[in-house]
């Protein structure tokens, strides 16, 4: 054994790490065979060979905020805007029962179109047709966390993005990295799976930075981590930075299942967009979920976060056929529980 695979191997052992010893693998790449089996096999030992599908509601691409990297942005003029309402959901949810998916993933911009009200009566129609429920709506007060809790949902996803706070704050115009770590504090106080995540490869950012933001996904105790490359949208004011590296990302993503070896992690979007076989790399280097697109064909087109995203070209029917093909042509199984997180230590 190499030092490097030394290293690797005592933290998937150990499900702990140093700083600088996750800076050291992330910065050679001599380890990435080594790290991704290790992580394959700490994947398979905790969770299993079950793929997780989950079925994805881009219900609204209005949005409040005016992050640096992102379609959605309020200042990007140049996008057709949609909401979906509340019985378009529904009838989303139901296609998605067709497809057998057991959670849905309810995802849009901050649009505040969305009140607490709607948003409980959303849940508690989705609930009704016996779905395990995950939300992905931004940041919110903890009195909305808990009422969407009370009214059925069941996990929350909210990316720290990056946790260097001043990159955080240079990308986030008016937002605070304070209050978005308080919003993940908040959900799991409440209860919630609590997902968090960061993007690989954004300008400014550092591999030191990186292995931070693993150590907090550790710190916070995340039931799930869904992380990306950075991908640079043409009508946001990163479009001429460079795209962030796949093989980085999925390394990120291998040290966080060393790390947290019984949580779900999906194989993002984010990486087949840059791959086509983005997403089953992630899976054989430590993934066990899978988020298929569920929304209706107009408006999946306009939740444009990044130019080319994964999936556009297919039905929801036909991404189901491929994705479910796929893994089983890896010896993978599809699951058909809910996913939830279940907790080994
Ligand atoms: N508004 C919600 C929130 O803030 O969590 C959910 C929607 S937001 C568009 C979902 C995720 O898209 C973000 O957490 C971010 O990481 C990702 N994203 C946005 N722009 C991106 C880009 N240019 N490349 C890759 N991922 C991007």
């Amino acid at each position: 054994m190499t030092e490097l695979e030394r290293i690797v191997q005592n933290i998937a052992d150990n499900h702990s790490a140093e700083k600088s010893e996750l800076v050291r693998i992330l910065a050679d790449d001599s380890i990435n065979d080594f790290l991704f089996k290790t992580a394959d096999a700490v994947r398979k030992k905790y969770v299993g060979d079950e793929v997780h599908l989950r079925g994805l509601i881009e219900f609204s691409n209005i949005c409040k905020c005016s992050c640096k990297y992102c379609g959605l942005r309020k200042d990007n003029l140049n996008t057709n805007r949609y909401r979906m309402d509340v019985e378009e959901i529904l009838f989303l949810a139901k296609k998605a029962k067709e497809y057998n998916y057991r959670t849905i993933v309810l995802q849009s911009g901050e649009d505040s179109f969305f009140s607490k009200d709607k948003m409980c009566k959303i849940i508690e129609g989705i609930k009704k047709m016996d779905f395990a429920i995950t939300l992905s709506i931004g940041e919110k007060s903890f009195e909305e966390y808990e009422a969407y809790k009370s009214a059925g949902a069941d996990r929350y996803l909210l990316r720290i993005e990056t946790t260097d706070k001043n990159l955080y704050e240079k990308l986030h115009p008016k937002m605070s990295f304070e209050n978005r770590k308080r919003c993940l504090f908040d959900l799991k106080k409440l209860g919630y799976e609590t997902g968090t995540g960061c993007l690989v490869g954004l300008p400014g950012q550092t591999l030191d930075s990186l292995a931070g933001d693993i150590l907090f996904f550790k710190e916070l105790g995340a039931d799930m981590i869904g992380l990306g490359p950075f991908i640079p949208n043409p009508e946001t004011p990163l479009k001429n930075e460079k795209t962030g590296n796949l093989s980085l990302s999925i390394k990120v993503m291998a040290l966080t299942r060393l790390l947290l070896p019984d949580i779900n992690i999906p194989a993002t979007t984010a990486m087949e967009t840059l791959h086509p076989e983005g997403r089953i790399l992630a899976l054989q280097s430590g993934a066990n979920v899978v988020m298929p697109n569920v929304t209706c064909e107009d408006c999946k087109q306009k939740y444009e976060i990044y130019p080319g995203k994964a999936g556009l070209n297919n039905t929801p029917e036909e991404y189901k056929k491929v994705i479910t093909e796929k893994i089983k042509a890896i010896g993978r199984t599809i699951s058909t529980g809910y996913g939830f997180h279940k907790k080994m230590f």
